[in-house]
């Protein structure tokens, strides 16, 4: 081990545990705090995948400059390109690193709305990828923990509370030394010193609950009627505590996506959190109606497109019997049973929830009649056309309606339907970074000592996140944060009197 002081990692989804890893497979000494009672973060329950190009598991002609063009286009002019060099560059070592090195299992790939190739890894098998990745990267540490038991502190409910910090020389700027955090299991308050921290608390697309200190309010108070799809952990508080403590610039915080598909589960209606629809739903051919039983958009664009299109084509505008609010947004996702074979693992799941069903034209017109009362006047016929329209245009190879230029198949007999509805999703925006996610001040310096990983940052996705970009994020800006401080820290070895 080093003899430097630790890095403290804040946060233990992705992008913490891959630096963590990262710094502790070269003897780097790390302390994890996580505010909740289990590692993984929002990163544990990530459904589509993780982007990469090109790998072997992929057949078809992408590169990265297509994956850079697809980024860049759907960040809509604000993304840092930098950043998306970095990024995209990275992201055939990042999916290397974690099948290679890790094991585990990317070998599935599908395409998802925005990419103009398939690009989005996930395993074969049962489970989901942000928890197959999460598992694979515990395993590795705790495989290296028992190895060295000494080398990394697993602190789990410990919050970061504030961060330590000193004056540096005039003109120079706040240097972090260390951080402030609560045992949130017997309330003691705690100081651990280290020489950087690496904050990789997420986003804040939960943080709507206590609305003077809330970042939605601050930066987007037309979303707090939305509900999320986020961990109830998520509340920007990496954020927050960085612009606080050390004058930490924040960059496109209005710039939250709104996911176009959550499951609105017929059990809780109302509840705040759902379920995401996972965008692979749409990738394998599944389709939206609105509620009056028509198609109205492209559904593989890019998710803030297909979420514009839902709030200006789906609002729900009369009582019903389904129980759903006036003014609120349903849009009823179509799966062909043929399709559903292509990820049985995520259909087989959202069935055993309730949020799907599966039946005929006749089933999918009762769900209907139940949203929006005047369908009482549509019949089964009226429906089947919309439907049979879709699959001529599958036939054709051409959506002349709506531009859909990849299918998946026709939709006949029984096949599986659910309501859905946007969901707070995503923060496009957080802590400014440089190449090597150290945090950047509002003066524009680098603040020493201290990184922000993942979604805590900001700059990357600009105006809309592709999916599939998030946790190739935390892996890729992970890695660089680990190598900028251990660069760091052998440079201090060096200049250590004596050291030759
Ligand atoms: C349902 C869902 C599905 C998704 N699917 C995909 C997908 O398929 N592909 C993709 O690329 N992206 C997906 N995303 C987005 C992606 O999962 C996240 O953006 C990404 O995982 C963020 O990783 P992270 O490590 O930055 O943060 P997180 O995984 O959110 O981890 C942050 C951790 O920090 C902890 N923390 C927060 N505050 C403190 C504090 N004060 N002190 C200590 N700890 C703290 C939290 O408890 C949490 O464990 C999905 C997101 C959701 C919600």
């Amino acid at each position: 081990m080093t003899s430097n002081g630790p890095t403290i990692v804040v946060g233990s989804g992705l992008a913490g545990l891959t630096t963590t890893l990262e710094l502790l497979s070269q003897n780097h000494h790390v302390i994890l705090l996580e505010k909740t009672d289990k590692l993984g973060g929002n990163s544990a329950k990530a459904s589509s995948g993780i982007n990469g190009v090109p790998t072997k598991f992929q057949h078809n002609d992408d590169t990265v400059d297509a994956f850079k063009s697809d980024t860049i286009k759907s960040g809509k002019g604000l993304s840092n390109l930098e950043l998306v060099d970095v990024l995209t560059l990275n992201s055939k070592n990042a999916i290397e690193w974690l099948t290679e090195e890790l094991a585990i299992d990317l070998s599935s790939v599908a395409q998802l709305g925005g990419h103009s190739f398939a690009r989005t890894h996930k395993g074969a098998g049962k489970l989901p990828p942000g928890f197959a990745i999460i598992q694979g990267i515990t395993a590795k540490i705790d495989e290296l923990q028992n190895a060295t038991p000494a080398a990394v502190g697993i602190l789990k409910n410990s919050r970061l509370e504030r961060l330590v910090v000193e004056q540096q020389g005039e003109g120079k700027g706040l240097k972090v030394k260390g951080v402030e955090y609560k045992d949130t299991a017997t309330g003691e308050v705690k100081v651990v010193l280290g020489d950087n921290v690496v904050l990789a608390t997420g986003g804040f697309s939960a943080d709507s609950q206590v609305l003077d200190k809330s970042l939605l309010h601050r930066f987007r108070p037309d979303l707090l009627k939305f509900p999320t799809s986020n961990g109830e952990q998520t509340t920007g508080d990496g954020q927050k505590i960085a612009e606080r403590d050390v004058d930490a610039d924040l960059i496109h915080m209005d710039q939250v996506q709104v996911h176009p598909t959550g499951f609105i589960n017929p059990k809780d209606v109302a509840c705040n959190w759902k379920f995401l629809c996972g965008e692979v739903m749409r990738g394998i051919g599944g389709i939206l109606l609105s509620p009056q039983g028509n198609r109205f958009v492209n559904e593989l664009t890019t998710r803030d497109v297909v979420t514009d299109h839902v709030l200006q084509v789906c609002e729900i505008t009369a009582e019903n019997e389904f129980g759903l609010p006036v003014g609120s947004f349903a849009s009823v996702l179509v799966v062909s049973d043929e399709d559903a074979a292509k990820a049985p693992n995520h259909i087989g799941f959202y069935k055993f929830q309730g949020l799907l069903d599966k039946g005929t034209t006749k089933d999918l017109l009762q769900l209907l009649r139940k949203i929006h009362p005047s369908n009482a006047n549509v019949s089964v016929q009226d429906l089947q056309l919309v439907i049979d329209e879709y699959n001529s245009a599958i036939a054709k190879g051409k959506d002349a309606k709506y531009g859909r230029t990849v299918f998946g198949q026709p939709i006949t007999g029984e096949f599986y339907f659910g309501l859905t509805t946007p969901v707070l999703h995503f923060a496009m925006g957080g802590i400014k970074i440089d190449e090597s996610a150290r945090a950047i001040n509002k003066k524009g310096q680098v603040i020493e000592n201290l990184y922000a990983v993942g979604e805590v940052s900001g700059g990357l996705h600009g105006g809309n996140r592709l999916g599939g970009s998030s946790l190739l994020e935390s892996v890729v800006f992970g890695k660089k944060a680990s190598r900028s401080i251990l660069g760091k820290s052998q440079t201090q070895q060096q200049q250590k009197p004596g050291h030759i």
